[in-house]
């Protein structure tokens, strides 16, 4: 993907400031698991952040960042930039005023909104704050873990994924989603189900967010959509599944299967449009 020009002023880069530090200690198929399920959460997640995972305690030492992850804070400022023009508009067509998520970028720990955020859990987005944590040490985690190739477009992808759950917050799908659960009324399988179309639905709003944004700034070259797609699959619930526990169980999902993400990005890529984006009636019925 070729750079653009804007920078947004919305990012909170932690790393590099010592004190709260802490590495998770054991790491393994516990923490990939948890990471997975992190990664692509939809609605709140502080029931799974304060699930009582140890932390060593170990703290980090203040240090200056490198030029390389300097370079990495731009980036990430200038897709989070791209997501508030792009949603800027696509609400304002809709008579309706975006307002922006903040981004805090961290390493090891950081406390959020939505309880204490540990490294190796993978970005995510807290409703309650209306912020994007990203981990990036999740990036190398995602290439050495679940084999997908991880390219600039790539983590652009999963955070315009992220920025898909604060448009759902925006619309307030995400309350909607939130009653649903603490109604009581439904099963475990009928909320993995509704989890499902809200993870396929962020999807989805990654997938229009790269269209629209691409009309702008022409800033797709050609295998980034493949590296999207890749990375999507890479983190499909059959994909990690099979990787954690050799086996597949559908009724198991939260997420949606490596098709299924594919599928629902590229509806959003190639149809452009926010109305064709009802996962809730397309699987729900
Ligand atoms: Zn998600």
């Amino acid at each position: 993907m070729k750079w653009t020009n804007d920078r947004s002023g919305n990012v909170d880069d932690r790393r590099g400031a010592g004190g709260g530090g802490g590495m998770l200690v054991g790491g393994g198929l516990g923490t990939l698991i948890i990471a997975a399920i992190i990664f692509f959460l939809g609605g709140d997640p502080s029931a799974i952040l304060s699930s009582g995972m140890s932390n060593s305690g170990a703290q980090t030492e203040q240090r200056n960042l490198t030029p390389n992850e300097i370079k990495v804070r731009e980036f990430v400022q200038m897709i989070t930039a791209e997501n508030e023009q792009t949603w800027a508009k696509i609400f304002r067509e809709n008579g309706m005023q975006y307002r922006p998520a903040k981004v805090v970028m961290f390493e090891a720990v950081t406390q959020s909104g939505c309880g204490t955020a540990q490294a190796a859990m993978g970005p995510f987005y807290c409703p309650a704050d209306q912020t994007v944590y990203m981990d990036m040490s999740f990036f190398k985690e995602l290439e050495q873990r679940f084999g997908a190739k991880v390219t600039e477009f790539s983590i652009a992808y999963v955070m315009a994924h992220e920025m898909g759950h604060h448009v759902q917050t925006l619309l307030g799908t995400t309350q909607k989603v939130d009653q649903l659960r603490r109604s009581g009324k439904y099963s475990e399988k009928e909320m993995n189900r509704v989890s499902v179309a809200t993870e396929l639905q962020a999807d989805f709003y990654a997938g229009l967010w790269a269209k629209q944004t691409d009309n702008r700034e022409k800033f797709l070259e050609p295998g980034d959509i493949e590296s999207a797609i890749s990375a999507a699959e890479a983190v499909g619930d059959d994909n990690i599944q099979k990787r954690s526990q050799g086996y597949v169980n559908q009724e198991g999902f939260t997420h949606g299967s490596s098709a299924q993400r594919k599928e629902w990005f590229m509806k959003g890529y190639n149809t452009g449009d926010i109305r064709q984006g009802d996962t809730f009636n397309a699987l729900l019925k």
